[in-house]
């Protein structure tokens, strides 16, 4: 069944990365990499893709990859054989369970899992070992989304579909920058704009690439979404925008929770003021929701990672359950989640309050589950969230951890913290497709190697519900294996074999749908019996299939609720009224600003896949924290300059960046840098660990915090042929590049000490520098075989318009005379095109090729496309094109 026929044509598979979930069509090239491009027939993407899934074929080689299973000796990592390495693994869980009990093992999973992993990690831990502690990095991406789908619907269930934004008159965005993040979703909506007059509401703190694309902006102040949405109620009821006979027939709740949102925003005044924002937008958005009945209100992260995230989702809800926009064709609350298997993850029972297949810990669901698996030490009762585990990690009493394919000495708040209890374990386990990342070397003492996209097979569900196969096109490397069969051979050695006795995904993935049927009629929403008597064949060939689809059907189901029949014991939808809206921590005089963490264009996650790509690391290639023009001023900083962000949990150093898409005081900082890509670049390390009271979703986007200004002597970057790392680059960021590497720095090294550091490199043979101390610059080449081997910038100024200039000419196979002149001076060659910072990563187009563009008369999107096919792929970097030709006519009209 495996498809890793060199000779084969495309393999139809899934992107990796967000909860989109495209269709990827990828086709080996039998020598280990493979061409890509969009699969035209998945109805998630229809043949497009964003820059991120573009760009993977630039990500699979072996470099840096965990192959052979390796156990710690003292300081090192030494290989073991796969016998060995189990055993160790069975052989330690068992001295911890049985000198502290099962409660003292954890498993610290991840989105990026295919539902057949998740299903036989789950399986594992809370059914045979006994232990709750099973949960997963979607803790700090959907968590929130989860219960409040479970507070208002009975259940984890939403309620629309893609197609809903190709359909709706109004289309809502709320702490979302899907233009970044959900790339082709977020086209979905513009062509609905173009072609259907469809509106776009953005309500976010930033004004961020999708805010650009608004009909509508609220640059909303963090912790007031429940503020404006109990406005919206409010606004509903008093215009009669409000559906009686929905409400009446489909709900309860309604009156306590409309007495709630009358107390916290009362008026368009109050909700303004509470909110953050210009009444007269507030009452723009009223009157445009109350007046659009297919409206979709879709949220992301700005919703989810807050303490009051459950009640943010539900406040949004509400509104939709009000006005009876739920299931029908084009109106839905809808959840846009992070991770391409955070939904699966959530199907099986990855998260630590869920015991599988969406039940949880009554009496009749563990003993049904029992039963089902024939466990007679099943878990019955909830285990700790993500941030309770490591808290119980460091107290020590958890003992024993295996993490799988997830970083959390990155990703978790109070990273540094999350990192030391790592050091506590008796048994620290992980299984990754790398070799190193930061949660491997905070002290790993077993490392099994797991395959990694392209060599993996199995399932993976999207934002819509709808389930996809990822297959394999490349040859499993060394002696990587899946997840599901690691696990399972952990279990056979723990003497639980017979209970994992799967042969293939398919297996597990028959089992797993057997037990979202078993004994369900119709109550548990969750329900995929009609694939549990898949052939191996019929699995293989499994198209996208939107859950439930019961036993006996062939078709899933697109939306629910339309008619009501929620998953609540009496059938209705409940409103819950929410606390008053309060952020959890204090700005103070010593942290006055409010700390805003998220992701760029991009990279995802924590770089270890997209950081290998030059295409991806030319957009932004180091961390920075942005901020308002107003507040640079005020704290002495500057455009491209360095500032020390702190919070009373720790610091980083991060480039600067100066704009007024910022709102005055807050910063915001990317999360993807690690130890591993960066120093002093470790965001989560930042974030306080403050944490919804339903969801135990840390708060990621409102941390208080200070900015320092930094200053160092000079800024450069160092391209070699060969790793290097200069001991006085203080503040150094590794840049991918095609045939060698890069490194962005800041120092406080004279320019002596940088000159003796090229010499002592040796071979000075085919070398050039330029040493000027009055100007604070020194730069050297050095050529081998006509192309560049090593080029070093130092100075006093930003060194990114050299650095993409240099880049270009390091990649470049063969360099003219005209060419190497220009590598010293910093400014292309004569006749050479400047291409600048990359803006189109599908086409590598940089942003002087755009401005050019527009001097010579490109006046559109559309016409820059013609000319540069910048913005012609996936589209993301159309709203970067935009504003440049908004600057171009500021710029002409002043
Ligand atoms: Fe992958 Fe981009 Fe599609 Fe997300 S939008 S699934 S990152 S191609």
């Amino acid at each position: 069944m495996q498809r890793f026929d060199p000779r084969s044509a495309a393999v139809a598979t899934t992107c990796p990365y967000c909860g989109v979930g495209c269709g990827v069509l990828a086709t080996p090239d039998g020598s280990g990499g493979a061409t890509i491009a969009g699969d035209p027939r998945h109805p998630a993407n229809f043949g497009r893709l964003c820059s991120k899934g573009s760009a993977l074929n630039e990500t699979l080689s072996l470099e840096g990859r965990l192959l052979h299973p390796m156990l710690r000796d003292g300081a090192q990592l030494r290989r073991a054989s796969w016998d060995e390495a189990l055993s160790e693994v069975a052989k330690g869980f068992r001295r911890v369970i049985d000198a502290h009990g099962p409660q003292a093992v954890a498993f610290y999973l991840s989105g990026q899992l295919l539902t057949e992993d998740y299903y036989a990690a789950n399986k594992l831990l809370k059914g045979f070992i006994g232990s709750p502690n099973v949960d997963t990095n979607s803790r700090l991406c959907m968590a929130s989304t989860v219960a409040g789908h479970k507070r208002a619907f009975g259940a984890d269930v939403v309620p629309g579909c893609y197609e809903d934004l190709d359909l709706a008159d109004l289309i809502v965005l709320v702490g979302s920058n899907a233009a970044w993040c959900h790339p082709i979703l977020f086209q979905r909506i513009l062509r609905n704009k173009q072609e259907r007059g469809a509106k776009l509401v953005v309500i976010d703190p930033r004004r961020t690439a999708t805010a650009e694309e608004a009909d509508l902006f609220l640059p909303i102040a963090p912790g007031g979404d429940v503020a404006l949405f109990c406005g919206l109620l409010v606004h509903l009821v008093a215009n009669g925008a409000v559906r009686d006979d929905y409400v009446m027939r489909h709900t309860e709740g309604f009156a306590q929770t409309l007495a709630a949102a009358r107390a916290i925003a009362p008026t368009i005044a109050a909700t303004a003021a509470a909110a953050g924002l210009r009444e007269v937008d507030v009452a723009a958005f009223f009157e445009l929701f109350a007046a659009t009945p297919k409206t979709v209100t879709a949220f992301s992260q700005g919703v989810n990672q807050s303490a009051q995230g459950t009640d943010k989702v539900d406040a949004i809800v509400h509104c939709h359950l009000a006005t009876g926009r739920i299931g029908e064709p084009g109106a839905a609350p809808f959840s846009l989640t992070g991770q391409p298997n955070a939904m699966g993850g959530r199907e099986v029972g990855g998260l630590a309050n869920q015991l599988a297949a969406h039940m949880g810990f009554s009496e009749a669901e563990v003993d049904r589950v029992r039963r089902f698996w024939n466990a007679p030490r099943i878990a019955t009762r909830e285990g700790l969230k993500a941030v309770q585990m490591f808290e119980a990690i460091g107290r020590g009493e958890i003992k024993a951890l295996w993490v799988m394919g997830t970083n959390p000495a990155v990703s978790l708040p109070q990273a540094d913290e999350a990192r030391a209890a790592l050091s506590r374990l008796d048994l620290f386990v992980v299984s990754d497709n790398v070799l190193s990342n930061d949660t491997i070397n905070a002290g790993a003492h077993v490392l099994l190697p797991a395959q990694a996209w392209g060599e993996k097979s199995g399932t993976v569900t999207n934002s819509e519900r709808r389930i996809s196969r990822q297959r394999a096109f490349l040859p499993s490397p060394g002696e990587a294996e899946p997840d599901w069969r690691i696990v399972g051979e952990v279990a056979a050695r723990m003497g639980f074999g017979e209970a994992f006795r799967f042969r293939s995904a398919a297996d597990v993935f028959r089992e797993h749908a057997a037990l979202s049927a078993f004994e369900n009629d119709g109550a548990r929403s969750f329900d995929i019996g009609g694939l549990a008597e898949l052939s191996g064949e019929a699995y293989d060939a499994l198209r996208p299939t939107f859950w439930p689809i019961r036993a006996g059907e062939t078709k899933g189901r697109e939306r629910f609720f339309a008619e009501g029949s929620f998953f609540t014991a009496d059938g209705k939808a409940r409103f819950v009224a929410p606390e008053r809206p309060a952020l959890k921590a204090a700005t103070s005089a010593a942290f006055p600003f409010r700390l805003n963490t998220g992701r760029i264009r991009d990279q995802w996650h924590t770089m270890t896949r997209t950081g290998k790509s030059p295409r991806l690391a030319r957009h932004l290639p180091s961390p920075f924290v942005e901020i308002h023009p107003a507040d640079a001023a005020a704290a002495g900083l500057v455009d491209g300059g360095f500032a020390r962000v702190s919070t009373r949990h720790g610091e980083c150093l991060l480039a600067v960046a100066v704009t007024e898409r910022q709102r005055r005081g807050e910063l915001f900082a990317p999360i993807h840098w690690s130890d591993e890509t960066a120093s002093l670049a470790r965001v989560g390390a930042l974030v306080a660990a403050v944490t919804d009271p339903h969801s135990g979703q840390p708060e990621a986007k409102a941390t208080p915090a200070r900015i320092d200004a930094v200053s160092f002597k000079s800024h450069g970057f160092l391209l070699s042929r060969a790793a290097l790392r200069p001991p006085f680059a203080e503040l150094a960021t590794k840049v991918a590049l095609a045939h060698g590497h890069g490194l962005l720095f800041a120092s406080n090294a004279g320019l002596e000490l940088w000159r003796d550091y090229v010499a002592a490199l040796g071979d000075r043979a085919d070398a050039a520098d330029y040493f000027d101390e009055a100007r604070g610059v020194y730069r050297a080449a050095r050529f081998a075989e006509q192309r560049v081997d090593l080029c070093l910038f130092v100075g006093r100024q930003d060194a990114r318009a050299a650095f993409d200039q240099a880049t270009a000419l390091f990649e470049k196979e063969w360099l003219t005379i005209e060419e190497r002149k220009a590598l010293l001076s910093g400014r292309a060659a004569d006749g050479a095109e400047e291409d600048g910072a990359i803006v189109c990563a599908c086409f590598g187009v940089g942003a002087k090729a755009i401005d050019k563009a527009i001097a010579n008369g490109a006046r559109s999107v559309a016409e820059i496309g013609a000319r540069l096919r910048a913005g012609t792929n996936c589209g993301s970097c159309i709203p970067e094109l935009k504003r440049a030709i908004a600057a171009a006519r500021a710029c002409c009209e002043e």
